[in-house]
């Protein structure tokens, strides 16, 4: 057992302040580095200076770069990508923006994310299920069948769950969704800077404080200009100004600035250490995770031992609360883990599991600390 890019986990632990434990929850909200939390202080202090609409301005070209550079890990350009709030209000926002008729059919995974559940049914909409493997993994050659058989008007999948590390294969789904003409949204909260993002969808959001590792309070949303063109904005076209990428009248006017360009530094960072280099750590920490912990005090993991995600997550032997393990944990060993509850996947999930998610600064060391603490 070993992990590979030993060199990257130093480097990313060198540039954070160190833990105050061993942090094992990326999936929750990661670790950002010392040079993004100065930018993020850097302008707050700035609009303290000059105005916060002056300091946004001056901030524009940088964060259009970074527009650009998110675009590319999505597979669309700068132009489709705007900031927002969170994963949850892009979603709120691309639904509200779309106005499906009533009763117009979703189809999700049985996986799906229970916020993303309660918006599509907040929005009046019926989600229905695609068929998936024994592990909640989508069988995209039945894909198009199935939709046809269902009519449903929109996929919306979560590529990698909150409660659960199988990575789906999403490149595949994208291509029978394109086959079957109905647009493909993914959730890629948990997918971005942890494994391929460019797969083909038609609107993807995501969350800057997971994976890649920038501040909390800003969100990434981008749609192709086939589907902005369907979408309807609050305000009319008087309120923008005319050579703004029609997708822009989707970003939150008010935001965390501040926070997104920290995330801007984050993804620089990220892109420095290189997307194929992080994927390849996360997955060796997901294995190891898995190989290290699996019927521990007889814990069992969900997922396969090689899927490759950082994400990891255990059921609890008989008679043994997760939440409570959760908190010992924490409290006695300094091991900062999520107890996620069924209500995360409530179409999947039968019961709560414990989640390991450490990202590429965590050491082996770290998880043989965790694989000893597991049994009471
Ligand atoms: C965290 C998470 C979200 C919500 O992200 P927010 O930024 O907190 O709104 C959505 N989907 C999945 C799969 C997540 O893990």
């Amino acid at each position: 057992m070993s992990l590979p890019y030993e060199e990257l986990g130093d480097s990313w632990r060198a540039a954070r302040p160190p833990a105050a434990g061993i942090h094992l929850d990326s999936a929750a909200c990661s670790r950002s580095s010392r040079r993004v939390m100065q930018a993020v202080a850097r302008h707050a202090e700035y609009e303290a200076e000059v105005g916060g609409y002056i300091a946004e301005a001056a901030a524009e070209p940088f964060l259009r770069q970074m527009r650009s550079a998110i675009g590319a890990l999505v597979g669309m350009t700068g132009d489709d990508v705007v900031f927002v709030d969170s994963a949850t209000s892009a979603l709120a926002r691309l639904l509200h923006a779309w106005r499906l008729p009533p009763g117009t059919r979703v189809a999700c995974l049985p996986g799906e994310w229970g916020i993303n559940l309660a918006l599509l049914v907040a929005a009046g909409l019926d989600p229905v299920l695609l068929p998936v493997d024994p592990d909640g993994r989508v069988e995209p050659e039945r894909v198009a069948q199935v939709l046809r058989a269902q009519q449903s008007a929109m996929v919306h999948v979560t590529s990698l769950g909150s409660h659960r590390g199988v990575v789906q294969p999403a490149g595949a789904l994208a291509e029978a969704c394109r086959e079957s003409c109905v647009p493909l949204v993914l959730d890629v909260a948990q997918a971005l800077g942890h494994v391929e993002c460019a797969v083909g969808a038609d609107a993807v959001y995501s969350t800057a404080r997971k994976w890649l590792t920038g501040p909390r309070g800003v969100g990434i949303l981008a749609i192709r200009p086939s589907i902005v063109s369907r979408l309807t904005p609050v305000l009319d076209a008087t309120w923008f100004a005319d050579d703004l990428p029609p997708a822009r009248r989707f970003e939150s006017s008010e935001g965390h600035v501040a926070g997104r360009v920290g995330l801007g530094l984050a993804l620089e960072e990220y892109l420095a250490a290189g997307p194929a280099r992080v994927r390849g750590r996360l997955s060796g920490l997901g294995r190891l995770t898995r190989q290290l912990c699996d019927g521990v005090g007889g814990w069992r993991v969900v997922e396969p031992v090689d899927e490759p995600s950082a994400i990891t997550t255990l059921t609890p032997p008989p008679g043994i609360d997760v939440a409570d393990t959760r908190g010992r944990l924490l409290r006695e060993h300094g091991i900062l883990t999520t107890a996620a509850g069924p209500e995360r996947a409530p179409r999947e999930m039968t019961g709560p599991v414990l989640r390991i998610s450490p990202h590429v600064d965590a050491t082996e060391a770290d998880l043989r600390t965790l694989a000893a603490a597991l049994p009471r």
